[in-house]
């Protein structure tokens, strides 16, 4: 079936219309027209290429809401009509001790992601930036009366990846946590932080954050861009989110963690980042990494969100390349309040 969507033709080049054709329906595939689809900021690195490689032309977009259209007849858990979501994944093996533990991001055979990559069938996969999607139901998630579709959908990448290492790494009552960089995934894991029972500060070089930050949940904003933050914080914080998508001075943010402090980065700059092992040794400090989180935890995340009304500020745009060009322009000047969401009922409707 046929699919208005955007699409990069190749490597960097500017976002254009395309219409892409979808897969017909196996026994356990779900299709759903979808409704919104959010902007992350790996989308871009992508179409960049700032990773190395790419699938092109590349259909971008992970962070999925919509309804079900059709289900294969082996679907037993959605029905037509039903909200659901589809996140960075689309296909695992659902045999490895990864899988079957829920965590299908580390799946040994090598999860399939939701664009820019090819399925076990060789096919290569389209993401959310598109009017429709197929997709195997293990791979889909419910959403909860209470969420409204349009801010959902950047709980589907966004969400999942600040709430699984602040789970992972027990934010709570009593646990200091630092947010560094508060844009679409960093506005998310002040709530997310907060609600769990963490202090939360955020660390921003943008002061103009500061209000909103405060809002959303932070104890206290500190600039980045004044030196006197890092002298003034030293040792502060048991859990340290690096949600920052450039390069930043690791061992300046490790000075800021206290004894058996970890710093978790879920950032993806272009180039790797150094450190040095002094602030590592003479604290016992911890540098990690996060990557997303399972669908069973994804699902998690959604209920959480319900349950303690935590959504992120979104700004709605149309589904045409211009409108969807400038918000990019904007993510990568962190001009973004907090994240931009497509409306993908604005394609062409035939
Ligand atoms: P985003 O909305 O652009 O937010 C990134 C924030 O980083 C900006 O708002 C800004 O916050 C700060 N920042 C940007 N450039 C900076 C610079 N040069 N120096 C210091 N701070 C800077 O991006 P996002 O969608 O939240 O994604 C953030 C990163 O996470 C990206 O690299 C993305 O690829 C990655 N990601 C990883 C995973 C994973 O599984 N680990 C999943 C999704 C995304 P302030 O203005 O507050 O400083
Ligand atoms: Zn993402």
């Amino acid at each position: 079936m046929k699919a208005h969507s955007l699409c990069i033709p190749s490597t960097g080049a500017p976002l254009e219309h395309t219409v892409i054709e979808r897969r017909g329906l196996r026994e356990e595939d779900l299709l759903i027209d979808i409704q919104y689809s959010g902007i992350c900021h790996s989308d871009i690195h992508q179409g960049k290429g700032d990773w190395g490689g790419g699938i092109f032309p590349m259909v971008p977009g992970h962070e999925i809401v919509g309804t079900v259209a059709a289900v294969g007849t082996g679907v037993t858990k959605f029905s037509v009509g039903d909200r659901v979501g589809v996140g960075c994944f689309v296909n695992s093996c659902g045999e490895c001790k990864y899988c079957l533990a829920g965590e299908e991001q580390f799946c040994q055979k090598g999860v399939v992601f939701t664009y820019n990559a090819m399925d076990y069938d060789g096919a290569p996969t389209y993401g959310g930036y598109s009017q429709s999607i197929v997709v195997t139901e293990r791979f889909v998630v419910r959403i909860p009366d209470r969420l409204s579709p349009d801010a959902a959908a950047p709980l589907l990448c966004a969400g999942i990846t600040t709430y699984s290492p602040l789970k992972h790494w027990h934010a709570g009552p009593g646990k200091k946590v630092a947010i560094v960089g508060m844009g679409g995934l960093g506005h998310l894991a002040v709530q997310f932080a907060r609600a769990m029972g963490a202090e939360v500060t955020v660390l921003s070089q943008s002061a103009s954050k500061q209000e909103e930050a405060l809002q959303l949940g932070a104890r206290s904003f500190y600039s980045t861009r004044n030196e006197e933050t890092f002298s003034k914080l030293a040792g502060a914080f048991d859990l340290m989110i690096n949600t920052v998508s450039a390069n930043i001075d690791i061992n300046a943010y490790l000075s800021l963690l206290s004894v058996d402090g970890t710093l978790v980065n879920v950032g993806l700059p272009v180039n790797p980042d150094s450190y040095h092992a002094f602030p590592l040794i003479m604290s016992r400090r911890s540098i990690s990494g996060s990557f997303v989180g399972g669908i069973r935890e994804t699902q998690e995340m959604l209920d959480f969100c319900a349950e303690h009304g935590i959504a992120p500020m979104i700004e709605v745009i149309g589904a045409n390349a211009e409108e969807v060009q400038q918000a990019w322009t904007r993510v990568e000047q962190a001009d973004v309040r907090y994240r931009f969401v497509i409306d993908t009922s604005t394609f062409p409707q035939e």
